[in-house]
């Protein structure tokens, strides 16, 4: 098509005014925002312009056209319909709720922990007034905004003392910039890991200021190894929970109590990276993963953690240890770059409080990780038998299988938790059409699945009971 016959299409679309001067289309601008509803009509408009360019060769009139958003451009109706539209979604928040029928509790693309009820109620009643955040109501003076949480902290680590920041990263970027910072930090080459998002051990290191004085091999090292390496530049001995990965067969490293003596030996302090940050003994779940009291008994004068894995509370990072050590990175400068809001310190007060209670079923990732596998069973064969019902004969074939939960959120990798699989296979789709459906198509709350041997498999140990009635119904529209 020649450029005339291009131009003179595109005269044929309407006008901005036009599309405002449409009676829904001023009701909606008086009912919110005139400026958004100008800026989505002018959008939707620019959209159709592309697309008559795109679609218009060899066409001769624009009501012949197919236009790839089935928007008609003939019709105003449509268009004030794609208006409403782009008004709805510009007004719509991006981060919104997603069920979780993965199994993988920890989920870092899946925003970590969920909170606890108490740690909602009390950041809400917290936040949405003035609070004490700083202020020592009895003394009638400024106070420290770590009070708070530190003397949960303590007494449910055994910690002198702790501090919080905004995740573990600026924990670990905190405590080597406090006591190595031109200095050398000796660590295994075991343990220089890769978390995960390109967050490498070595780079944050080389952002403290400190040098890495790597030592041993990838499998082994021992403790004579760190004793060769101290010199005189040595500010700090630092140990790395390996996180998600775990180097098996012939391997060693040091106790945690023998690299304790050696620093003791040569008045080096040592910092241990615990990554997941577990407050309670998980080994009766068959989940072996190391716990903050007791790395401080062994004798680190610091560990650090993130609040958002097993910890199952806000994303932070906390650093507790011995009081000397902790008092030095609260010092630091960059502490109050790197510091949390009233809102990490409301939910993580909240969620410590339920640890101080032992109410660990009261926390939504301890609560899952303690399911077993016969109470997860009980669930999905009812919520097969319920969703066999409300299905046409023939829409699916569903199946209830053994499988395996994953705790994730840095926790070792190797170690899952029994569960019982929901496995549908659809009479008409494919596994991956219908991972799609139930992603993006059928609901307003996304529903996201695994898929393994060609069906959608769905875990119902991260699912909560409440979302089940929604699960069920994103279901049944999938498979329809
Ligand atoms: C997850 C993890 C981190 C990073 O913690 P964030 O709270 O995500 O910043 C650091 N070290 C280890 C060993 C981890 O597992």
């Amino acid at each position: 098509m020649s450029a005339p016959d291009r131009t003179a299409l595109l005269r044929q679309l309407p006008s901005v005014d036009d599309i405002l001067s449409r009676p829904g289309i001023i009701a909606l601008a008086n009912q919110i925002s005139r400026r958004i509803v100008v800026d989505a009509t002018r959008s939707v408009l620019e959209e159709l312009r592309r697309e008559v360019i795109e679609a218009s060769k060899g066409v001769e009139s624009l009501d012949r056209l197919g236009l790839p958003s089935g928007v008609a451009i003939a019709s105003l109706d449509r268009i004030e319909e794609a208006v409403k539209g782009a008004v709805a979604r510009a007004l719509a928040p991006s981060l919104r709720p997603v069920i979780n029928a993965t199994g993988v509790v920890l989920h870092t693309n899946l925003g970590r922990a969920p909170l606890a009820a108490a740690a909602i109620e009390h950041l809400r009643a917290t936040a949405t007034q003035y609070s004490n955040l700083e202020y020592d109501v009895a003394a009638g003076q400024r106070g420290k905004r770590d009070t708070h949480t530190a003397r949960l902290l303590a007494r449910v680590t055994g910690a002198e003392a702790a501090i919080v920041v905004n995740n573990n990263a600026a924990a670990i970027l905190l405590a080597l910039n406090t006591f190595a910072k031109g200095g050398e930090v000796i660590v295994s080459r075991g343990e220089l890991v890769e978390i995960g998002d390109g967050f490498r051990i070595p780079d944050i290191m080389a952002e403290s200021g400190a040098t890495l004085r790597e030592v041993g091999t990838t499998n082994k090292t021992t403790i004579a190894d760190y004793e060769r390496a101290i010199s005189d530049r040595t500010r700090l001995l630092l140990r790395v929970h390996p996180s998600n990965f775990r180097v098996s067969g012939f391997t060693a490293r040091p106790a945690l109590e023998e690299l304790v003596a050696l620093g003791r030996r040569f008045t080096l302090p040592v910092f241990e990276d615990l990554g997941s940050g577990c407050l309670v003994d998980l080994s009766a779940q068959g989940f072996q993963e190391p716990v903050v009291r007791a790395s401080l008994e062994a004798g680190a004068d610091l560990v650090s953690f993130s609040g958002d894995k097993l910890l199952g509370g806000p994303q932070a990072g906390i650093i507790a240890g011995a009081r000397e050590p902790v008092e030095r990175v609260r010092r630091n400068p960059m502490f109050r770059a790197l510091r949390v809001d009233k809102l990490t310190i409301a939910a993580l007060e909240a969620t410590l409080l339920a640890y101080l209670r032992e109410d660990y079923d009261s926390i939504p990732a301890l609560r899952m990780i303690r399911a077993t596998q016969e109470q997860i069973a009980a669930r999905a064969a009812l919520f097969a038998e319920r969703l066999r019902a409300a299905l046409p004969d023939g829409a699916a074939v569903i199946e209830l299988l053994d499988g395996a939960s994953v705790v994730g959120g840095g926790s070792t990798p190797d170690q899952t938790l029994p569960t019982k699989l929901i496995a549908i296979k659809s009479a008409g789709r494919s596994a991956d059409e219908l991972e799609t459906r139930l992603r993006v198509e059928t609901t307003d709350v996304p529903i996201i699945a695994r898929i393994e041997n060609d069906a959608v498999v769905l875990d119902l140990r991260t699912v909560f009971p409440e979302q089940e009635p929604q699960l069920q119904a994103a279901l049944i529209r999938a498979l329809a």
